[in-house]
């Protein structure tokens, strides 16, 4: 089999270097196993820019959604109301495990194409005091749109109430001041923009709201304060642990540093970014979210006036040369989406952009 690059959001493609560290097996028990969970936890903490006497952070084995699950299960009490504030398919999941948990909540649904607007949120915890917890997503990978979570933070902790943000595209990739927005807890996943492989997810989460939601869990297994309870002892996982996925993690923890910090990595996936909207757009390809709102994790683009050829032929011209695209998750429209993090860089864009023009050439002929 060819290999190719992947210009998707997560799993994305990783270093060869933070492959190999999966090549030996870890014992799970043993002090240097432990150390590197807790040199983790501690890492994560500083590129939220939280302190540990406030904040800790908490691993979850399974992929993203089960830590967006473990919170949403985890923290509302017997007496507590959600608001989701939803504009695609990754706020619409919380609502989904809302729904499966048996949690009451209401849900604010704007337009896939538009921003959450703080106004209507603050209507809406002023109209109705049960609310408890707000949730929301910064970047939704549905569409590629980046919310702005200042805004709605503000309204959120001007009501008290408790903010869960689905950063899971976001974290380590766009910069989040997490203490000074308030944010009492937020998720992400070894497989975005830190740049590991898939297989678990971690919850930054404000140390006193934590402790309060202890006995609240609807789950053994995603019980967040257990797991938290005995990880915070020594660095012990509570069940099996991904312990490949922990040492991959690890190193691509080091290599972000290396790569000088949120700040750089961030500014490579803008210009990865930026290139690719600059060469779609000039053969006809527009981005289904406008600028002012367009995040630099992921592009959905509408296909160019008359098209005639499907996304799978697309796809496979693509995939030979090279690189993996993703298909479209609006449903409004005809659409695809490329995923500009990972380890990918302008030339890799540069590189995709020519073969789209010999694809459409090829095509026009
Ligand atoms: C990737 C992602 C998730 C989690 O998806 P999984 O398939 O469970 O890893 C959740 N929210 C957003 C915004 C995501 O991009």
């Amino acid at each position: 089999m060819n290999h190719y690059k992947l210009l998707t959001p997560g799993p994305l493609t990783t270093t060869d270097t933070v492959k190999q560290e999966m090549l030996f097996d870890h014992c799970t028990w043993d002090e240097d196993y432990k150390n590197i969970t807790q040199t983790i936890r501690k890492q994560l903490l500083s590129l939220a820019h939280v302190s540990e006497d406030d904040y800790t952070a908490v691993l979850m084995q399974g992929s993203g959604t089960f830590g967006v699950e473990s919170v949403i299960t985890s923290v509302i009490n017997e007496n507590g109301k959600l608001l989701i504030i939803a504009n695609g398919a990754y706020g619409e999941r919380m609502a989904d495990i809302a729904e499966h948990a048996g949690i009451p909540y209401e849900i604010y649904r704007e337009d896939y194409r538009k921003v959450p607007q703080a106004a209507v949120v603050e209507k809406i915890l002023r109209e109705d005091p049960a609310i408890t917890h707000a949730a929301m997503v910064h970047s939704e990978t549905t569409s590629g749109i980046l919310n702005d979570i200042e805004a709605i933070a503000s309204v959120v902790k001007e009501y008290n109430k408790t903010l869960i943000v689905d950063a899971m595209s976001s974290f380590g990739g766009v910069d989040i001041e997490v203490g000074q927005l308030g944010i009492d807890f937020l998720i992400s996943s070894a497989n975005k923009c830190i740049q590991g492989v898939p297989g678990f997810s971690f919850i930054i989460a404000d140390k006193k709201k934590l402790s309060d939601s202890k006995g609240n869990a609807r789950s053994l297994s995603l019980d967040l304060y257990d797991q938290w309870e005995t990880m915070e002892k020594d660095g012990k996982w509570r069940f099996t642990s991904p312990t490949h996925t922990v040492l991959a993690f690890a190193k691509a923890l080091k290599e972000l540093e290396a790569e000088g910090g949120i700040a750089k990595r961030a500014a490579r996936y803008r210009e990865n970014n930026r290139i690719l909207i600059e060469r779609f757009q000039s053969m006809g390809m527009q981005p289904y979210i406008d600028g002012a709102h367009q995040g630099p994790v992921i592009t959905t683009f509408l296909y160019p006036a008359d098209t005639d050829f499907t996304f799978s032929e697309m796809y496979h011209y693509i995939k030979e040369r090279g690189y993996a695209i993703y298909p479209g998750k609006v449903t409004e429209a005809e659409t695809f989406r490329i995923g500009t993090i990972g380890e990918i860089y302008p030339e890799d864009i540069e590189k995709l952009s020519e073969i789209m023009e010999q694809f459409l050439k090829e095509k026009e002929q």
